[in-house]
C-alpha cells in the first residue's frame, strides 16, 4: 500500500519554506507527550525498523523533483517531521544520502525528540548530512520527562541527556535544542535552573522555548503566558517561537 510520506512544501517560522518527510505510520513514537499536536502515541517504541520503506519515499521523492511545482517553487528545507519519531526508521542513512544527491540545493533538517541517540549511538552516523538538527528537552528531572513526555519504559533520562550530549560532540551541522514549556509542569524555578545546567552541557547553537498553540493531545495542557515564556527563555538564553493563545490577536499559519 503507498502511503503519504511527503506534505507540504508548507511555511515553516523557523525554516522557511519547507517539504516535509513523514517517516513512520501515525502515530507511532517512543514518547506520548501530553502537549502532542498529532494526538496521543498509538504505538510506544524503541524499535528501529523501516516502518515506512526508503524505496517508497524516494519514489514519492522522484515524481516531486520532477513536477512543476518543485520547479516553480522549491523549497528552501526539506524536513524529516511528521506523525512519529523519524529517527525510528532505520532507513533514515539512505533517504538522507537520496537527498544529498537528488536535491544539492535544498539544506536537510531533522525534527526529532531526541531520546535514540542514547539508546543507539550509530544514529549520529546515519543522520551525517543533515544540516540542522532539532531535538527537544522538556525536562530538568526525571520526574518532569515522565509527567510530560511519558516515555517508553526502557528510556531513562540519565541515558537521554547523555545523547544529546555526546551527539553535540560527533554532529557536524547546527543543533537547535526545543524547550516544550507547560504550566504548573516544567515551568517551576528549580526545574529551570535544571534544565540550564543540562543545556549548557549540551551547548547548542540555538535554544527554541515553545508551548501550546494548536490543540494539544491532553486537554488540561497550558501554556505559561507570554511574560514567562520570556522569562523562561532568558534564564535559558534562548528566544521564544511561539505566541500562547492568550496573547495572540490572530491565528499564526501552520508551521513546523
Ligand atoms: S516526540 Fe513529538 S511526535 Fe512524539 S509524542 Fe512527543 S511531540 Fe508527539
Amino acid at each position: 500500500m503507498r502511503r503519504k510520506c511527503l506534505f507540504g512544501p508548507i511555511w515553516s517560522r523557523r525554516l522557511g519554506s519547507s517539504l516535509g518527510i513523514n517517516l513512520t505510520p501515525y502515530k507511532t513514537c517512543s514518547l506520548d507527550c501530553v502537549y502532542c499536536e498529532c494526538g496521543i502515541t498509538t504505538t510506544l517504541t524503541v524499535e528501529r525498523q523501516e516502518y515506512i520503506l526508503p524505496e517508497e519515499v524516494i519514489e514519492h521523492l522522484e515524481t516531486y523533483r520532477r513536477s512543476p511545482r518543485f520547479r516553480e517553487h522549491p523549497p528552501s528545507y526539506i524536513t524529516f517531521a511528521g506523525f512519529g519519531e523519524p529517527t525510528l526508521n532505520s532507513g533514515l542513512r539512505r533517504i538522507i544520502r537520496f537527498l544529498k544527491e537528488s536535491f544539492p540545493e535544498q539544506r536537510i533538517a531533522l525534527i526529532t525528540n531526541g531520546t535514540l541517540f542514547g539508546l543507539y549511538p550509530e544514529i549520529v552516523g546515519e543522520i551525517r548530512g543533515v544540516n540542522v538538527l532539532i531535538p527537544s528537552l522538556d525536562a530538568g528531572t526525571p520526574e518532569a520527562f515522565v509527567t510530560v513526555n511519558r516515555p517508553h519504559p526502557v528510556l531513562r533520562f540519565d541515558q537521554y541527556l547523555q545523547g544529546l550530549i555526546t551527539l553535540r560532540q560527533h554532529f557536524q551541522g547546527a543543533i537547535w535544542l526545543e524547550v516544550f514549556i507547560v504550566e504548573g509542569i516544567n515551568d517551576r524555578v528549580e526545574e529551570i535552573e535544571l534544565l540550564q545546567k543540562h543545556i549548557e552541557q549540551i551547548a547548542p547553537h540555538r535554544v527554541h522555548i515553545n508551548s501550546v498553540d494548536r490543540p494539544p493531545a491532553e486537554n488540561w495542557v497550558r501554556s505559561p503566558a507570554l511574560p514567562k515564556l520570556q522569562k523562561i527563555a532568558h534564564a535559558l538564553r534562548g528566544e521564544v517561537i511561539t505566541v500562547p493563545p492568550q496573547s495572540q490577536i490572530f491565528c499564526p499559519p501552520r508551521s513546523v
